[in-house]
């Protein structure tokens, strides 16, 4: 079968491989599409860094590059191992690309996505979204009923988002800003509406950006250039702030505001990956009872997700801003979202 295969920086090879044989316990499914995301891009251009590096294998698939890129996939089951019950040949299909040891406390006890060797489908070795079939773990599989593998290639990133919002508490009747308009940014707005959290706030400088969040259905968008964004949102909420934010840029500017904006008490849950250290002033922080969070990725989300994709609640078609072919990830589609990082938000790749 066809797959693109990831080397090494900016070396992206479309070759020939062997198909996966399905086993016992697991699902070999025929991708349709899988989504490019951040983290195939800052593999692209400065990795790898999360796929294992040549002599550093990773401990669960033994695999170092090249490895098969695309984490968020989507398609239809072509054939079910041993014991698999919940999905036939046929059924469409999303998958939590997880790879997990199944042995420490975080898989056994607690937060299976906190797992000691975790790994992806994708990005650590055992095949990915960029190829014609993927076998995966028959737990990663989940049904999508009725709703089409190109919004499927979504549930992963939704679910990240889904995820930051059940970390963060954020409930009916709660203010919320969220910082940065991005993808993941957009994401958090939406599936807020979708839960019925209406009094959201976005953040955002780039103006195409700007206009996506109105189209999310934000209160209001304000802009750091213009606006002073923490006398309005505390304005906007008697005097106190918000009951939650989101912070989805990764610069310390906008965590200080994401801090500042929020009402004592309250939550800002962290979404970003940062490639610096952040400076914010704890002070403030401490004094009015700030709970600052980390989240990372996601943990029994996926099921959520699909759930409010079929209500009907939560739509977005709106966000799949390309489609191309297998051959044209490296180009068309990674330069793509590097050149042009505003106009896009997703671009979904069929192999
Ligand atoms: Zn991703
Ligand atoms: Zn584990």
């Amino acid at each position: 079968m066809k797959a693109s295969l990831y080397y090494g920086q900016r070396d992206l090879r479309v070759e020939e491989i062997a198909e996966p044989e399905v086993r016992p316990g697991t699902v070999k499914i025929k991708v349709e599409w899988t989504g490019i995301c951040g983290t195939d891009l800052h593999e692209y251009e400065d990795g790898p860094t999360f796929c294992p590096a040549p002599g550093h294998p990773h401990p669960l698939t033994g695999e170092t590059v090249p490895v098969v890129l695309g984490h968020e996939m989507a398609g239809v089951v072509a054939e079910v191992g041993e014991g698999v019950t919940h999905v036939k040949p046929g059924d469409r299909v999303a998958v939590e690309p997880y790879i997990t040891c199944g042995e420490c406390e975080y898989c056994v006890n607690g937060p299976y996505n906190l797992c000691v060797k975790m790994g992806y489908y994708g990005l650590s070795g055992w095949g990915g979204g960029f190829a014609e079939y993927v076998v995966v773990g028959a737990n990663r599989v989940f049904d999508l009923g009725e709703i089409s593998t190109e919004v499927g290639a979504l549930v992963e990133p939704l679910s990240v988002a889904h995820h930051a919002i059940r970390r963060s508490g954020a409930k009916p009747g709660d203010s919320v800003a969220v910082f940065g308009a991005g993808p993941i940014g957009l994401f958090i707005i939406s599936i807020l509406k979708a839960l019925g959290i209406d009094d959201v706030y976005s953040v955002e400088l780039s103006s195409v950006r700007k206009e996506k969040a109105k189209a999310a259905g934000v209160v209001r968008v304000l802009d750091p250039s213009v606006d002073d964004v923490v006398s309005i949102l505390q304005e906007a909420t008697g005097g106190y702030g918000v009951n939650v934010a989101f912070e989805a840029v990764g610069a310390s500017p906008a965590l200080q505001a994401a801090i500042d904006a929020t009402r004592s008490g309250g939550t800002v849950v962290n979404v970003s990956i940062w490639s610096k250290k952040a400076e914010i002033d704890m002070f403030g922080l401490v004094m009015r009872e700030i709970t600052l969070k980390g989240t990372s990725a996601y943990k029994d989300d996926h099921a959520d997700v699909i759930e409010l994709l079929q209500s009907g609640k939560l739509t977005v078609e709106q966000f799949i801003t390309g489609r191309i072919a297998a051959e044209d990830v490296g180009e068309l589609g990674i330069r793509q979202l590097i050149e042009n990082k505003d106009e896009n938000v997703k671009i979904i790749v069929h192999p």
